[in-house]
């Protein structure tokens, strides 16, 4: 029997295994695809280049790569432990469905929601079985392969595993972005961390007289206060009555122009009992923004219910628990009526153009959105 077939009884097998079993059945499973698929290779590629080897010769339990076929391995990896939904490697939980098929807690959960909205069972993308948070579950085996894969530090461009990258961009990379330690008394500077010793050593903050810094400290204070200000509104804002939030994922379209332009949009959601959805566009819909370095995002709340009086709300986008986006908080106000159901565009409040390609590079934004009722 060739280890294809083999494969297949074993998937086969899982759903009909009891379900106290099926958990670690289907993990099994899982890492027994993984380390099929990679060994089926690994035998194509030594075929490739030795002679067949005797088939009554009892298989080799493991066979090394040749060096310089390492890199290769890393990358069949990649499309063997991605997500089956967004294709990407999962940054935190993952989980699989009862045949094995992987998700990303993120496509998951988007799974389970989009069904909600449908009123439909969601079911696996791929083979169409029922999923569920009781029927799926997480697959650590292929959480921590994808920590042990290496991937690029941001700052020197190295290879590090992904479980130990943090550490080293936070506290071990020589080329880490660092700064001054005046920054307190208003040095501005920053650059790599192997920097840092000859600028210190020669920075002009610290021989600044008593009255330069009290300038330095005074205008310190005063966007120390404007953040505070933000921050305390959103406190205020907490104590509400009626607080709603929830995660909205920006999925793109293209327009029917004749030109296409990309847009995108939420699938629309549910939140404080009425139906929203969000949309956004790129460079305020400006008409060719592939032409410009200068990368915007701006959105837009729609309310879709139909209201019988006029719905004051506070709303906030904020990054969401699957994505790494930095969004600086922003609060938005709007009075919602059958009349007024838009809010006009406003920008995603993202650090520069660099954070947005990010975006637009990514299959889908994830984000969370609060919406507060004011109530008089
Ligand atoms: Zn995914
Ligand atoms: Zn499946
Ligand atoms: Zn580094
Ligand atoms: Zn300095």
């Amino acid at each position: 029997m060739s280890s294809l077939e083999e494969r297949d009884v074993g998937v086969a097998a899982a759903p009909g295994s009891s379900s106290a079993g099926l958990g670690v059945g289907a993990v099994g499973v899982a890492v027994e695809a993984v380390a099929g698929v990679a060994a089926m290779q690994e035998e194509v590629a030594i075929r490739r280049e030795g002679p067949e080897p005797d088939p009554d010769e009892p298989p080799k339990k493991r066979v090394k790569l040749p060096e310089g076929e390492a890199g290769k391995l890393e990358e069949r990896l990649y499309s063997v432990l991605c997500c089956t939904v967004c294709l990407d490697l999962p940054k935190a939980s993952v989980y699989q469905c009862t045949n094995g098929h992987l998700m990303c807690a993120g496509c998951f959960i988007h799974l389970l929601a989009d069904s909600r909205l449908k009123e439909e069972q969601a079911t696996c993308p791929n083979c169409r079985c029922e999923i569920s948070k009781n029927l799926c579950c997480r697959n650590l085996a292929v959480e921590k392969a994808v920590s042990e894969l290496p991937t690029d530090c941001t700052f020197c461009l190295k290879q590090f595993p992904r479980s130990s990258l943090e550490r080293h961009q936070k506290e071990e990379c020589q080329d880490r972005v660092t700064q001054c330690k005046y920054k307190r008394i208003g040095c501005p500077w920053q650059g790599p961390f192997h920097e840092l010793p000859a600028h210190e050593s020669e920075c002009s903050h610290p021989t600044k007289t008593g009255t330069e810094l009290m300038g330095i400290l005074g205008e310190m204070d005063q966007s120390h206060r404007r953040d505070m200000q933000l921050y305390n509104s959103i406190f205020s804002l907490l104590c509400y009555e009626k607080i709603g939030f929830t995660e909205v994922q920006f999925r793109p379209y293209r327009t029917d122009d004749f030109i296409t332009r990309l847009y995108y949009e939420t699938p629309r959601f549910t939140v404080l009992n009425q139906t929203w959805v969000l949309k956004a566009r790129v460079n305020d819909s400006e008409r060719n923004p592939n032409l410009s370095c200068k990368r915007t995002l701006s959105f837009q709340l729609i309310l879709k219910s139909k209201v019988n009086s006029v719905l004051e709300c506070s709303f906030l986008l904020l990054k969401g628990p699957y994505d790494d986006v930095w969004i600086k908080p922003v609060i938005h106000h709007h009075s919602f009526s059958n009349d007024t159901n838009e809010t006009d565009y406003v920008p995603l409040p993202i650090s520069d153009s660099v954070e947005c390609n990010k975006l637009l590079a990514a299959k889908n934004i994830n984000l969370r959105l609060f919406i507060f009722q004011v109530q008089k």
